[in-house]
């Protein structure tokens, strides 16, 4: 007799059309609907223990309240304060680098959740969000990347969060890949990179800058400094990974 429910073999083969059925990591086969196998799920390292409050960048051992890195320490940082819930290491980095550069986009909703994940830090609950600011791509770089990582990534976090997506900023200038350049000359090099879009006020706001990977927070500064001289009362950074 013919059956009309579908079979669990169709559902799973048209499950394996949205989602590939071995890990996005290792490559171990999984069950439909699954990005990862539960050894990289556990291998995902968690950002934990002392670190500097302004950057998050971990230090071993027991550190002041309120300890600020040598790095923070010198810089006018605009931001006020960065953190994540993952260090970007391992199965992490993996995942960010398919999404980012091989256009893995079904990994949307495990980096989403992973960057909404951060939101639950003390600090960003006691203050209080009320709008998530995606890093914007330059018009240029977004043509050849075909989707700006920043915006997919806050629009899913956004979901269970009930807050909006506000795209607040625009790039002006192409700045070519920064990973040549001292931590010093990224941030002169991106000095002026990014403006406030037309008709936006940002006035009085407690934003949620968000991004894939925060690693010497240059961007993030960049960027925070034309919210925070629009008039935005706090600009604290989210990102799935610090690097
Ligand atoms: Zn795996
Ligand atoms: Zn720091």
């Amino acid at each position: 007799m013919l059956s009309v429910r579908p079979s669990r073999a169709l559902l799973e083969t048209i499950a394996g059309l949205a989602y590939p059925r071995h890990c996005a990591v290792c490559e171990a086969p999984l069950r439909a609907g699954r990005v990862l196998c539960a050894d990289c799920r556990r291998s995902r390292t968690r950002l934990e223990g002392a670190r500097c409050a302004t950057c998050s960048q971990p230090f071993g051992g027991a550190l002041e309240p309120g300890f600020r890195c040598m790095n923070c320490g010198d810089l006018q940082l605009s931001f006020d304060f960065a953190t994540s819930a993952y260090r970007s290491r391992g199965a992490v980095r993996e995942l960010i680098h398919h999404f980012k550069y091989n256009k893995h986009l079904h990994l949307r909703h495990l980096l989403g959740r992973m960057l909404r994940e951060g939101f639950g830090d003390a600090r960003v609950r006691s203050l209080g969000v009320d709008g998530i600011v995606p890093v914007p791509l330059h018009p240029t770089r977004e043509r050849e990347r075909e989707f700006n990582q920043s915006a997919v990534l806050a629009s899913v976090a956004a979901e269970g969060l009930r807050l909006p997506v506000e795209d607040c900023l625009r790039r002006t200038r192409y700045t070519s890949t920064q990973t040549h350049f001292h931590r010093e000359e990224r941030f002169e090099n991106l000095a002026g990179a990014f403006a406030l879009r037309r008709g936006v006020d940002p006035s009085g706001r407690h934003l949620a800058l968000v991004d894939d990977v925060l690693t010497t927070g240059s961007t993030a500064d960049a960027c925070a400094r034309v919210l925070k001289d629009a008039g935005a009362a706090a600009v604290v950074v989210i990102t799935v990974a610090r690097g």
